[in-house]
């Protein structure tokens, strides 16, 4: 089942994609629950109910504006550094890691966990802006994100995918040069407009995460182009290492990582400009696209 938050006739709602995508039916959800996006249905679902029935006829695709599925996360987005292994060599070679202290450190030991905050992120087709005079290097990141369904602390690997509700796609835009002269990640990795999410949820149950194939392009250019058996650190163990102290709630995301091919990765680095645009696709899931425009 694919699930989209949409705009349609002035109003928030969620609703089914059909089979073909052609089309979405939305379903019976408050007005309070539609603000949420699909959070509400995904805390239903995983409390063991069924989702919510269909609320009227399907309407075409083209006729509604795609929304960001959890347009406004309850807390922040659960973030994996250098999670694939040619991406963490890239980056060690970039000059901007200031996580690796020495030679060698470049494939990490224990994932490195950081965050996004709620309000960095944006709908599908809503622009990435560069703040002009602060950031001089933002560079994209596609990432396949993990959205929890029924929570836990301490889950262990053995039961994490019980705890996958589903799946959807985040672009962890970043601005270089304040990840680096910070140190910690947040602030560089957050900036408004930093998230593009959707371009709608799959659930787990059609879809496999471990073995999926993640593409992005930066205008016509192929950047990215990995499949997630390259993760350094599977979606049993990184859920395993943010529960053991962190209690997860439904709705939760874990953006997984992004593999080699980001910007800085190149010589000189292509950092992104007002004028393009970021087409990431994942195999099963979808096509989160986003322009990009100066602010
Ligand atoms: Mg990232």
């Amino acid at each position: 089942m694919k699930i989209a938050t949409y705009w349609h006739a002035g109003s928030r709602q969620v609703g089914r994609l059909s089979a073909d995508g052609g089309s979405v039916t939305p379903m019976v959800l408050s007005e309070q629950d539609k603000h949420g996006g699909a959070l509400s249905l995904i805390e239903r679902m995983a409390a063991g109910l069924p989702p919510p029935t269909d609320d009227g006829p399907a309407v075409p695709l083209a006729s509604v504006r795609l929304d960001a599925p959890l347009p406004r996360p309850r807390r922040n987005i659960f973030c994996v550094g250098k999670n694939y292994h040619a991406h963490a060599r890239e980056f060690a070679r970039s000059g901007f890691d200031s996580s690796a202290g020495k030679p060698g450190d470049d494939i990490p030991s224990d994932p490195i966990i950081f965050s996004k905050v709620p309000e960095s992120v944006i709908a599908p087709g809503a622009a990435i802006r560069i703040p002009v005079g602060v950031s001089e290097a933002v560079d994209y990141e596609a990432e396949l994100t993990i959205v929890i369904g029924r929570g836990g602390r301490g889950i262990s690997k053995a039961q994490a995918m019980e705890h996958v509700w589903g799946y959807t796609i985040v672009n962890d835009v970043t601005a270089r040069d304040w990840q680096q002269r910070h140190q910690q990640w947040l602030i560089g990795k957050s900036f408004d407009t930093f998230c593009p999410m959707g371009p709608w949820l799959v659930t787990a149950d059609e879809f496999d995460g471990g073995d999926t194939r993640i593409r992005c392009w930066v205008n016509d250019e192929l950047r990215q182009d990995a499949r997630t058996t390259d993760l350094i650190f599977d979606i049993p163990t990184l859920i395993a290492a943010i529960s053991a102290g962190i209690t997860l709630y439904p709705g939760d995301l874990i953006a997984t990582g992004t593999p080699v091919g980001v910007g800085i990765g190149f010589k000189p680095p292509k950092y992104l400009k007002a004028g393009d645009s970021v087409r990431i696709e994942v195999d099963g899931i979808g096509v989160l696209e986003n322009p990009v425009e100066n602010s």
